[in-house]
């Protein structure tokens, strides 16, 4: 019988993850929500329940339904719990050392059949497929941030995945009822490649003094018809994942262009992570988002 995919393993219940567990439980799949701390995954499920509780406010679908759907995650900080999925997301910290060390780890654990992907937004498959006991059942399915709301995910064959991972990524994708674009495997794929430098180049404008974070988000918001300024959308992404995204491009294309801003880099060293930590090109401390400079 051919292989079908009913349960989904997803690492790291972060804004990605928890945003993945929340369409994969809509759309009927079981699915082990796995971080590295139980305190971790209890604010993921919370994140999830309260998006939901938006979701039915507004209509999209019952109240029955949230629940169904919030019954079907299950919560785990052990790799093993991962063992019983056909399908497992990694969706931890963008470092590829880190990506590594999961895959070292989680493989023992997985059915022989069972198909591994990465929502990385930068990395090379085909480089973390080699970290892992299954080069051809490995793929990119790198999904868009909010997972509930963006409708596009991208699909990205390492130079090993055969088709029939392939297929099985476009059923899925599919089923959660969102659109893929299929992206060869080059740093940081399509979507990425054209908006990072885009953000890296708000934010030299900043570090420049050429516009300050209110005058630029302002200014591609009614110039470019953006509906959300560089800067604001940096915060929203994290400036951690931005800058390894940068840092991703610069190495894997080596070429200047790509090089990531200083005043990116020292955001970063402050921990002035963007939203996730209250802090970025906004502070979001109190009740409306003041800009940090
Ligand atoms: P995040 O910081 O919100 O979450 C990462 C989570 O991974 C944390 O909860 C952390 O505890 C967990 N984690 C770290 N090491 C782990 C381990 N060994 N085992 C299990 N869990 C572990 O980050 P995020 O924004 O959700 O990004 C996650 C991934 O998704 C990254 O690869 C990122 O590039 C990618 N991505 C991010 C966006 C975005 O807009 N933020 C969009 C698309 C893809």
């Amino acid at each position: 019988m051919a292989f079908e995919i009913k349960s989904i393993g997803i690492i790291g219940a972060g804004q990605m993850g928890n945003g993945i567990a929340h369409v994969c439980a809509l759309a009927g799949y079981e699915v082990i929500l796995n971080d590295l701390a139980a305190d971790r995954i209890k604010s993921g499920l919370a994140t999830i329940n309260g998006n939901m509780v938006r979701q039915v406010a507004k209509g999209l679908y019952t109240e029955e339904e949230r629940q169904a759907a919030l019954a079907r995650i299950q919560g785990s900080d052990k790799t093993a719990s991962l063992g019983n999925a056909d399908l497992i997301i990694e969706a931890a910290v963008e470092k590829e050392e880190i990506k590594r060390r999961i895959f070292t780890e989680v493989c023992p654990h997985l059915k022989p059949e069972a198909i591994l992907a990465t929502n990385t937004s930068s990395i090379s498959i085909t480089r973390l497929a080699a970290s892992t006991d299954r080069p051809e059942r490995f793929i990119g399915i790198h999904f868009m941030n909010p997972v509930p709301i963006m409708q596009l995910v991208e699909l990205v064959r390492g130079i090993a995945t055969e088709d029939e991972t392939f297929e099985l990524s476009k059923e899925f994708v599919t089923r959660l009822g969102k659109t893929y674009a299929v992206s060869e495997d080059f740093p940081a794929f399509m979507v990425n490649r054209i908006l990072l430098p885009m953000i890296n180049e708000a934010i030299y404008t900043l570090y420049e003094g050429v516009g300050s974070v209110d005058a630029i988000d302002t200014a591609m918001r009614l110039g470019a018809n953006h509906p959300m300024g560089p800067l604001q959308l940096a915060d929203f992404i994290g400036l951690d994942t931005c800058l390894s995204i940068m840092q991703v491009l610069h190495e894997g294309l080596a070429d200047s262009k790509y090089r990531p801003c200083p005043l990116l880099v020292k955001y970063v060293e402050a921990g002035w992570l963007g939203r996730k930590t209250q802090r970025g090109f906004y502070d979001y401390r109190g009740e409306k988002p003041v800009p940090t400079r």
